[in-house]
């Protein structure tokens, strides 16, 4: 396995751009408030949060992976060095920022004051972003962001083509199933992630499907639909805020009474936690509410809008891998949980699970950095890797993309011989379709 420490970034041989030290120190300034201060100040180091850190457990204990060393060894750096910065340094801070945490906050439950490691790991990635030390591959996709609003860059179009195109499909075998484009007036505007309509545009049928099912009300907004926000991982603050207002400014112009996020973790961290503040609205709150799929397919099945067929429970051994922005940092492990026995019959939860469950190692924007840094991905899996082989698990459910991925590749790294599902996948499967979503000569 590649020691990640020794992880060459060959991205920044030619950066040529003199540091700019009074846009650094402008960075420090705006955020060395009470919570910073204290945060830096408190931590005795004594090294509790060692042991909650999938990174540190999965390369051989090595201190300097453990989290109260990542902050200090950056942002702690920072501000005693008084932001004169040099790019030997950032280069550091840029391996450690985004290749040895993923901000997946299990540390922080682990501190006993509490330390939010992830928050200062943040400013860290915003300062090397600020002076050029940003991983390529999620520069460009916030600038496909920046120019078209989604980081696949999908021109409006041929959403909506694609949208059309899904609709068509779907209805040759389900009566009813449309996919509205920019309905107003809709319980939910349902955002989604760029992979879906670019790689998986059965994602947006099988939600159709789900929807009809349920008799929802819904749409698909023609921009502000990208949920996601690569932006936020790149350590680009300003386009991070610019695209959560994209989406709450597209539902509050639909009148839509609610935000729903397709299965992706990160998503949910951004629009509904991150993003008021990244977006600049006070009160720490958005502007209409957000709720993940997990949480409302839950609702379906509690309140019988979706029905399962018994004959279709899925029989073979499965988990659950809870995705840390859905789980830890969103608080939706109990509904999941509450999910599983309606669609299988031999769940086997992971140790240790719900909030303390460990990040997939897929989390953070490493998944898009490319595949470059795939072998530091592997490594550190090693622990979700280990947890899933413990369970004897053929099936891992995971409402994360992030996390979807990562399990597929560390199934064949690690010979786990398991594969991931989405909820969605899972239902479209085994729901009871009602009668009038039946073709007439079905
Ligand atoms: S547990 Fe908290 S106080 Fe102890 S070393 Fe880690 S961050 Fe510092
Ligand atoms: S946020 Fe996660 S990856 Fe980062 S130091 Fe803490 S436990 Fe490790």
């Amino acid at each position: 396995m590649v020691d990640i420490k020794e992880v060459l970034v060959k991205e920044f041989e030619n950066n040529e751009t003199p540091i700019d030290r009074d846009k650094i120190r402008r960075i420090l300034a705006a955020n060395d408030g009470a919570r910073i201060r204290t945060w830096l100040s408190i931590c005795s180091r004594c090294g509790l949060c060692a042991e909650s850190c999938f990174v540190y457990l999965a390369n051989d204990r090595d201190p300097r992976l453990s989290p109260a060393y990542k902050f200090h060894h950056t942002l702690g750096a920072m501000y005693r060095r008084k932001g004169k910065l040099t790019k030997e340094f950032l280069k550091q801070c840029y391996q450690i920022s985004w290749l040895q945490c993923t901000m997946c906050k299990r540390c922080s439950i682990f501190c006993p004051f509490g330390i939010d490691i992830a928050a200062m790991i943040t400013i860290s990635r915003h300062i090397c972003h600020s002076q050029g030390f940003k991983p390529q591959s999620l520069a460009e996709f916030s600038e496909n962001c920046r120019k078209s609003g989604n980081h696949m860059a999908m021109p409006e179009e041929e959403l909506v083509d694609t949208c059309d195109w899904m609709e068509e499909e779907t209805e040759d075998e389900y009566k009813g199933v449309k996919i509205p484009v920019d309905k107003p007036k809709v319980k939910y505007m349902y955002t989604i992630n760029p992979r879906e309509p670019v790689y998986y545009p059965q994602d947006i049928s099988n939600a159709a499907i789900i929807f009809t099912a349920a008799g929802e009300s819904w749409t698909i907004p023609g921009f502000g639909w990208d949920c996601t926000n690569l932006p936020m991982f790149c350590g680009d603050r300003d386009l991070a805020g610019q695209q959560v207002r994209n989406v709450y400014e597209k539902a509050l112009e639909l009148g839509a009474e609610k935000i729903l996020i397709t299965e992706c973790g990160h998503a949910y961290r951004s629009l509904a936690f991150e993003g008021p503040y990244l977006a600049g609205y006070n009160g720490g709150k958005p502007p209409v509410e957000v709720v993940h799929f997990v949480r409302l397919m839950y609702e379906y099945l509690r309140d019988g809008r979706l029905k399962i067929d018994p004959f279709k429970k899925i029989k073979e051994p499965i988990t659950y891998q809870d995705p840390c922005n859905v789980s830890r940092n969103g608080g939706l492990w109990e509904e999941a949980r509450k999910i599983i026995p309606y669609i299988a019959e031999d769940f086997r939860d992971m140790a240790p699970n719900r909030d303390y469950n460990h990040c997939c190692g897929g989390g953070g924007g490493i998944m898009p950095m490319g595949p470059q840094y795939k072998p530091v991905r592997m490594a550190s899996g090693r622990v979700k890797a280990e947890q899933i082989r413990a369970t004897g698990a053929k099936i891992v459910i995971t409402p994360c993309h992030n996390c979807f991925d990562q399990i597929n590749d560390l199934s064949e790294e690690y010979d786990l011989d398991v594969k991931a599902l989405a909820l969605k996948e899972i239902l479209v499967e085994s729901i009871i379709i009602p009668d009038h979503m039946q073709l007439e000569d079905a």
